[in-house]
């Protein structure tokens, strides 16, 4: 069970959120929440697993930044949304899993063949602490901020009641795979 352990506001680039910082006895994981989304019905969402390489070591080989940042955006444009952050690196399976997956990718295979030569799952991200955070948070139904259609399915899966899909961006440079 996730437990609500601290909030307060952060200042960002896209205006001002409620950080609020959730814990389940495993993992952190934090909701940026802007306006009054409690009860709410298509609350604008972006559900984001961490990605070290984008938003530490401003890596050019995945989109993870600007798919925050577009996320962000949105949810100021509307005035109202919330974006969950998971702590969930490399498609779940953790730092070490993408590390060890980058010399095969660099051969050629897919990020997916890489991660099972290696070892790991194509994709163990879970989406269950983003259920319960927006059950905590009072969230209804969510409209999805995603480039991946496939996310709604997963997010469904786990409970979450998913109104409507908004694609983050549209370009070429909007598609590289996360890894
Ligand atoms: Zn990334």
């Amino acid at each position: 069970m996730i437990v609500r352990l601290a909030q307060w506001m952060l200042k960002t680039k896209f205006g001002d959120f409620l950080e609020v910082l959730y814990y389940d006895g495993q993992k952190e994981s934090i909701a940026l929440v802007m306006g009054e989304v409690n009860d709410g019905e298509e609350i604008l969402c972006r559900v984001h697993s961490s990605c070290i390489a984008a938003h530490i070591f401003n890596s050019i080989e995945c989109d993870c930044r600007e798919q925050m940042e577009m996320s962000q955006f949105w949810i100021e444009q509307e005035g109202k949304g919330g974006v969950i952050w998971l702590d969930q690196e490399g498609k779940g399976n953790g730092h070490l899993a993408l590390l060890a997956s980058r010399p095969l990718k660099a051969q050629g295979l897919s990020q997916a063949d890489a991660y099972e030569r290696v070892g790991y799952k194509i994709d163990a991200r879970d989406y269950t602490r983003a259920a319960e955070i927006l059950r905590d948070l009072g969230v209804k139904s969510v409209t999805l901020l995603t480039n991946n259609s496939r996310k709604a399915d997963d997010l469904t899966r786990v409970g979450i009641n998913i109104a409507g899909i908004r694609p983050i961006y549209k370009s070429a440079e909007g598609n590289k795979e996360k890894p």
